[in-house]
């Protein structure tokens, strides 16, 4: 009996009072825990388990979005694929597969970052789902049968093996500033420069998404393009949108660029009476990117345009570009994400 009622105190000590002893935490970690079990709404009320409060943060997110569930905008049906599996269909729909293996194991992590951030920041956003298929509201995903239809027969096999490879070879992988996940937004051409995101959006003024310089876009298609717009169709666009609006086509001055961001992308231009965001000139106009200039002839307005995409975070053709010139991805990703870990 006596021996039975020592093993047993020296079970409650071990079990109760040793853990208690040993982790006791300071002030200065109860602190921490305290500020970040308000910003993630974590249930836990242990200060002692959080030693290293943002890892465990992120550990336990991460985990949780091992499965996400896909909404298919056309049919509003919803999916639920384990995240490579998302993925595979995420770097079919969003990059060539011809790119380098390095840029779309990139990719392939830049996804699953936004993904997981999507899921986590954007409660609400999508009912019963972390996130939809439509590039224009969260990233683009296509079904292995829809990416073959659109590739070459003798091609469909070898590119989707390619771009499962690079998935599975960053299984796990995201991006991080200061231990989370980042808002890894990306584009197609920056058109030689990346745009900080408080130019393009406003709002928040993220650390790791400023503008960054990148050589070799200039070799791809997505580069440079150009929109004519007759004086009639400018007029009727803008109307559309604004139903006040007034242009008088002999002033010289009816259109014009009246502030540029840092990166050269037009920041407010004039169109007849308005004063608009670049950002919103591009959308009325239909041009690839704010990184614009014009010329009118009296009849036509021509719209330059440099690069494609909002111009935040990674480019993909800057990605290939820096592949092809031996950078790895881990490369790629510091490269256009400033200050950023790869966990
Ligand atoms: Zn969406």
């Amino acid at each position: 009996m006596k021996k039975f009622l020592l093993y047993l105190l020296g079970f409650v000590f071990v079990v109760f009072i040793l853990p208690i002893i040993c982790t006791t935490p300071n002030k200065e970690q109860e602190v921490v825990a305290n500020i970040t079990e308000e910003n993630t709404e974590m249930q836990s009320t242990n200060n002692t388990e959080n030693n290293n409060v943002q890892n465990q943060n992120y550990d336990e997110n991460y985990l949780k979005y091992q499965t996400i569930r896909l909404l298919h905008t056309e049919t509003g049906q919803i999916e639920e694929l384990s995240m490579d599996e998302y993925l595979y269909g995420v770097v079919a729909a969003e990059m060539p597969a011809s790119y380098e293996v390095e840029a779309l194991k990139a990719q392939a992590i830049v996804a699953r970052t936004y993904t997981i951030y999507q899921a986590m920041n954007s409660v609400g956003k999508h009912e019963n789902a972390d996130i939809c298929d439509n590039y224009a509201c969260c990233q683009a995903w296509m079904s292995k049968e829809e990416r073959f239809a659109s590739w070459d027969p003798n091609e469909a096999e070898a590119n989707w093996q390619k771009i499962v490879d690079c998935v599975n070879a960053t299984t796990g992988r995201i991006i991080t500033y200061n231990g989370q996940p980042i808002n890894a937004f990306f584009h197609s051409n920056s058109g030689g420069t990346t745009e900080a995101s408080l130019n393009i959006w406003g709002g928040i003024d993220y650390p790791y998404l400023k503008s960054v310089e990148t050589s070799g876009e200039d070799g791809y298609s997505q580069y440079s393009s150009e929109v004519t717009i007759s004086k009639e169709d400018l007029e009727n666009k803008m109307k559309e949108k604004y139903q006040d609006f007034e242009i008088d086509f002999s002033d010289e001055n009816c259109v014009q660029i009246l502030e540029y961001t840092s990166s050269n992308r037009v920041k407010t231009i004039k169109i007849g009476n308005k004063e608009i965001a670049g950002t919103e000139a591009r959308t009325i106009l239909g041009l690839k990117s704010t990184n614009f200039t014009f010329s009118f002839d009296g009849s036509n307005f021509t719209f330059s345009v440099v690069g494609n995409g909002h111009g935040v975070g990674m480019s993909q053709t800057g990605a290939d570009s820096m592949a092809k010139n031996g950078s790895n991805y881990e490369e790629i990703i510091k490269h256009f994400y400033t200050g950023v870990e790869i966990k």
